[in-house]
């Protein structure tokens, strides 16, 4: 007879800030809740670890407070700097203080244990059968293959995206991939202020370049299409840095690279999953402006969970629950992305709007000029007419339609 696994409410794919947010829901709702992790815990994960001001508050209330093995040093940023090619810069404090700068090794650990789910590591998921009453998963431990039974799979599982390709197996093959990267270095002199987290809006460095302090190394960090060479993108920012900053650095150490499915969210081509599996955070397309993707994985892994709790109680459908529920996320990741948001609203918890008011006219304009030819690195993705027409539904109706998600 095959043995039909350990039976339980839920089963959650990932234990990163979308999975702990979920699992905390579910947990407080009396469910039993399973999260699983391909690696072994406490896992590294390439990140910088600025979380913005939403992120910090759901941290707070939903985990309690922070302890401090969780942060690198600095142990806080207050804000982000942007750079543009003609050296203009423009300061932005985020909205209410300084947020903490996360370890993510051990803030994910700790968040995922405050949840107070089951977490079974080393445990990766391979696939999946959706019964209708409920989902049978298989998973890889050890060589060995281990099956669960659940009424609801949530897909938290971030980038490598296994529960979205075993529901929509042709979906991650229609993505647009970026390698997004970063190396150590030792300071020699870097008069970047530390406090701060340093993005370039420049054409010729890449689609993201980055840079901040962290425990007494500096990150230099560059995204770019998959197919460019890492190294060499690397080289080229190190190099600007030096020319243009006088940010001079030892050798590169420990370099960490992923691939990313950045740009669901820009054109609101989210996917959130089908029957009994939810998708939810970054597997789902959730990103913020400037990479910050831990407070919307922590919110829309909440409402996933929230979603499951609704079915539970109520024999709802639990996916058209969540889809109901988590346009309410689509919102305010989309709106970061959106232009008319951007010029007339505050999507971001920065006052980007603020900062440019104490400019010049001239070097506003400036400015604006640069930002629009450094977007224009994203046109063979054929994203920008995607981008206003999607902003248009949103100024007319106050939403970004459903029917674009799969
Ligand atoms: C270089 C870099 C810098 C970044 N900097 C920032 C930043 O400063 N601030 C910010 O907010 N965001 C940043 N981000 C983005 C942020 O890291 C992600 O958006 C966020 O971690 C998404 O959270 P998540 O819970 O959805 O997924 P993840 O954090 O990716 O968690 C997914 C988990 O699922 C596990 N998993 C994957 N596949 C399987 C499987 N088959 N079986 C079992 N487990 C599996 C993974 O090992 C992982 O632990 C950065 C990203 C990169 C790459």
């Amino acid at each position: 007879m095959r043995d039909e696994g350990r039976k339980v409410d839920a089963l959650i794919v990932g234990t990163g800030p979308a999975a702990a947010a979920c699992a905390k829901r579910l947990t407080d709702a009396g469910y039993e809740t399973v999260a699983l992790e391909r690696k072994e815990l406490p896992r590294r994960k390439p990140c910088s670890g600025i979380l913005s001001p939403r992120g910090h508050r759901f941290l707070i209330e939903n985990f309690g407070p922070l302890p401090k093995e969780i942060l690198h040093s600095p142990s806080s940023a207050c804000g982000v700097k942007f750079h543009f090619p003609s050296m203009r810069t423009v300061s932005m404090e985020f909205d209410g203080g300084p947020t903490p700068h996360l370890n993510r090794k051990f803030a994910d650990h700790w968040a995922m244990k405050q949840s107070g789910a089951e977490i079974h590591d080393r445990t990766e998921f391979i696939g999946l059968e959706d019964k209708g009453t409920h989902v049978e998963v298989s998973t890889r431990k050890e060589e060995r293959i281990v099956r669960y039974r659940a009424r609801f799979v949530i897909g938290a599982d971030g980038p490598g995206l296994a529960v979205a390709r075993a529901v929509y197996p042709d979906y991650a093959a229609r993505l647009p991939w970026f390698v997004v990267g970063q190396k150590f270095h030792r300071i020699i002199d870097c008069p970047l202020d530390d406090k701060y987290f340093h993005f370039w809006f420049h054409p010729e460095l890449g689609h993201y370049t980055w840079s901040h302090a962290r425990d007494g190394r500096q990150i230099v960090g560059v995204g770019f299409l998959k197919g460019g060479n890492f190294d060499n993108r690397h080289k080229r920012v190190v190099e600007y840095l030096e020319r243009k900053h006088h940010v001079r650095l030892g050798p590169a150490e420990e370099p960490e690279a992923v691939t990313a499915n950045f740009g669901p969210s820009l054109i609101n081509r989210y996917i959130f999953g089908r029957g009994n599996v939810l998708i939810t955070g970054q597997a789902a397309g959730f990103f913020n402006m400037i990479a910050e993707g831990m407070s919307c994985a922590l919110h829309s892994g909440a409402i996933a969970g929230e979603a499951a709790v609704e079915a539970f109680r109520s024999s709802k459908d639990a996916q058209r629950t969540y889809r109901g529920m988590i346009a309410s996320e689509v919102r305010r990741c989309s709106d970061q992305w959106n232009p008319l948001q951007i010029a007339f609203g505050r999507p971001h918890e920065a006052d980007f709007r603020g900062a440019m008011k104490k400019l010049t006219p001239g070097e506003r304009l400036g400015i604006l000029r640069e930002m629009f030819s450094f977007i224009r690195l994203y046109s063979p993705l054929n994203w920008g007419r995607q981008i206003l027409w999607q902003s248009l539904r949103r100024l007319l109706t106050g939403r970004y339609p459903a029917t674009r998600w799969l």
